[in-house]
Parts: C-alpha cells; structure tokens; sequence
C-alpha cells in the first residue's frame, strides 16, 4: 500500500492525460478508513463518507468496497451512492435548507435522513407520523472550525434547528408522533480540538432522556488534516477513547446504548487528492514574481474562497533552488492560490502540483471563462486510471438552448 504519489507518477500522470489534472490515491483513501476503523474498533461506530468532498462514482464504488457507508447533501448525491451500489440502510442524508419534497424522495429511496428545520419536521409528522425514523439536525450555538465560512454549528449558522428551539422538537414529535431515531449536530470544519467534540457528547447527553426512540447519535463530520509540514491533524485515537468513555457513561446512566455516527469527508480523501497543473507565464513586476498557471479559481476555489492553504510543488524541478513567487491562474478575476510562497525554481511549462486536493476540489469546479473542467485519474494498484474524461467544446454548449 502506498501513501502518496510520487513526483514521477504525477508527472506520467501529466503526460498521459494532460494538464490542469486531479489524481486520487486510492491505496491513501482505504488507509483513511481503515485509521478511522482502528480509532473507534472499541465502539458502536458508523462511519459515513461526506462525499460531497468528492463524488467521482469510482470513489464512491472504492468508498464502499473499502466497508464504509455515506453520507450525502443533496438526493441526487443519494441517487449516484445507490448508483455505486450502496445500500439504502447505508446512505444517509444530512439535509439543509431543502424543499419537502427532497424529503419525500428521501423517503421513496428509503435512506437514512436528518432534518434541519421545525417547518420540515412538522410537514413529516403530518406526512409519515410514526412510519418513519428520522434524525434531528440541532445547531448547538458553539464556534468551531477552520474559518467562519466552514463553522456551522455557531449562533448565526443557518444550519440545524436552534437547540433553544428543542421544546418545540418534542412538541412536533408528541403531538404526531414521529420516530425521532437520532441527534445530529456539525458544528463545522477542520476541528483539531476533540474536546468540541465532547462538548457535542455533553449536549447529547443532557438530551438523551427526551428522546425515547433514539438509536443514533451523529457528531458530523469536520476531522482536521495536516496542510502544512508543521499542521497538527485531530488526534482520532484520542477521540476514539473519549467516545469509548462517552459510550459508559450512557450505559451507567441511562442503561441504554447508541450507534455513534460520523461523517467525516476532508479525512478519506483530502490527503489523497493532487491537482497538477503546467505554467503558462512568469511575470516579474516590482511587487512579486507571478507564476500564471492554466488553471484558476474555476477548478480549485479553495484559496480563493476559504483562504485554505495548499501546498505547491515544483515537481519538474524538485530539488532546484527556492525562490518566491505568487501562483496566480489564468481567469479574467483575481484568482490568488498562494502570495510570495517559496517554491523551487520554476520555468514556464514546468508542472506544480497542489497537495491536498481531493476533497472539495474538482468537486467544486465550475466552467467559469468558459474553460473545461479538468480530467480525474485515480491511481489503482500502480496504475492510472481515467476516470473522468476532460470536457471538450461541446460540454460548454450542451443544454443551451440556441434561439437563434
Ligand atoms: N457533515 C456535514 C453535515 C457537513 O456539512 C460537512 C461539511 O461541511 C461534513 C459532514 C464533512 O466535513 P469534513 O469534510 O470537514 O469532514
């Protein structure tokens, strides 16, 4: 099993299929899973792949060979894990801000749901009563995470139903009776701090007794990976003895015992993930060197969106000396991916790579400047696979409607 890819392998990779490119390790992703495995073996714990992170229907078949199950955003994520053979028990969907009739659909596909607001809570009480189990998604007013934009569990997040609002939650269930069968609370993104996860356990815990058909307990997902040399990740074993001893704690308590889910994107396929792409332009001004590569914001929106930190490699002169340059791409907007960062000599038409790309990478890509989305290869078994081709000038025309 090998856990990362090297220089020559992406540069093969590049010269087979192309540039701007995603390569995905999948020996690195099966590991992820299996350090997770490790982590909780001592506990009731579920594990659901966010794959919204990325949803290549190869990852998702890879994702659920590897024994791990999923959890989606949208129905149609729902309806591409069903494609990739998952079964409906194992799919679950943390929905936000969605229509009820997504939540019919949910239903019809008989996965696993949470729901994040009293207006949709009260339409599925009125709708499936008892008939059917459904989680909570609660936002429990704590500030967590790598940035304001990927918090989600503070006081003006949109996401979850405001514990303050948890009366009404039990209302809604008394009075049509709905199977309330998990607790659900993200509080966000990239959480080194295991102890926000204990201040989730120590919510759950109060509320536990409220709830008598809960069968679930949800903390999202949100694990932190290491971006820089120096970056600390969430330490998971530690994690996994505080879940052990949150575990005792409810059995001593309540004599009653819960499945602990987790929904962790970031951590399976983050590491796994490499974005190559070639220079086009050096350009010297007074203020900064810039490196302009074929690439921009419309494929990894990270930096620009998140401010997010992606280490940059000289992978066609590796060992040259370090100079600075800001990496900049080639759409008509500022599209910044890193300002004056030290990087090995580079010459126009020499490849950089971008670590920690695979979640939320091409995923995010758009085709703005009309440009194509790059391809996706995943490595598998030492071998190169397509698995997405790269667009061609049709994709930019398909589903237009030409009047004249
Ligand atoms: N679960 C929910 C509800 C989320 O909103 C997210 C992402 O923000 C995740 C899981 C996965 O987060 P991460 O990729 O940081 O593990």
């Amino acid at each position: 099993m090998s856990l990362s890819i090297s220089n020559e392998q992406l540069i093969a990779a590049a010269e087979s299929f192309g540039t701007p490119l995603y390569v995905y390790n999948a020996d690195r992703i099966v590991h992820q899973f299996q350090q997770l495995k490790q982590a909780f073996s001592t506990s009731n714990v579920r594990i659901f792949y966010a794959c919204k992170a990325l949803t290549n229907i190869n990852i998702l078949k890879l994702i659920r060979q590897s024994g791990c199950q999923v959890d989606c955003s949208s129905v149609n994520e729902a309806r591409l894990a069903i494609h990739a053979g998952f079964p409906a028990e194992q799919i679950l969907y943390t929905s936000n801000g969605i229509g009820f009739s997504e939540i019919e659909e949910a239903v019809s596909l008989g996965i696993n749901i949470n729901i994040d607001s009293l207006s949709n809570l009260e339409k599925f009480g009125q709708r499936y009563g008892h008939s059917y189990p459904v989680g909570i998604r609660l936002k429990p007013n704590i500030m967590a995470g790598g940035n304001l934009k990927i918090s989600t569990g503070h006081e003006k997040s949109k996401f979850g139903i405001p514990i303050e609002q948890i009366q009404e939650v039990i209302s809604l269930m008394n009075r049509y009776q709905i199977q309330i069968a998990g607790l659900h609370i993200h509080t966000g993104s990239e959480i080194k701090d295991v102890s926000v996860f204990m201040q989730v356990t120590d919510l759950f815990f109060d509320l536990i007794p409220s709830f008598p058909e809960l069968k679930f307990l949800d903390l999202g997902g949100g694990f932190k990976v290491p971006y820089k040399d120096d970056d600390t990740a969430t330490d998971i074993r530690l994690l996994g003895e505080k879940i052990r001893g949150f575990e005792e704690k409810i059995t001593q308590t309540y004599q009653r015992s819960f499945e602990i889910w987790f929904e962790p994107g970031k951590f399976l396929v983050s590491e796994a993930g490499y974005f190559i792409t070639s220079v086009n332009v050096l350009k010297v001004t007074s203020a900064t060197t810039f490196a302009g590569v074929n690439s921009g914001f419309n494929h990894l929106i990270r930096p620009m969106f998140y401010e997010s930190y992606h280490r940059i490699r000289n992978i066609s002169n590796p060992d040259a000396p370090l100079q600075h340059y800001t990496v900049t791409g080639n759409i008509c907007e500022t599209d910044t991916f890193a300002w004056d960062r030290a990087i090995p000599e580079i010459r126009e038409g020499d490849l950089l790579v971008f670590d920690n790309a695979g979640a939320y990478g091409f995923e995010m890509s758009s085709n703005y400047n009309s440009r194509y989305r790059p391809a996706e290869v995943l490595i598998k078994g030492g071998e190169a696979h397509l698995i997405r081709k790269r667009e061609v000038f049709d994709d930019l025309l398909r589903n237009q409607v030409e009047l004249f």
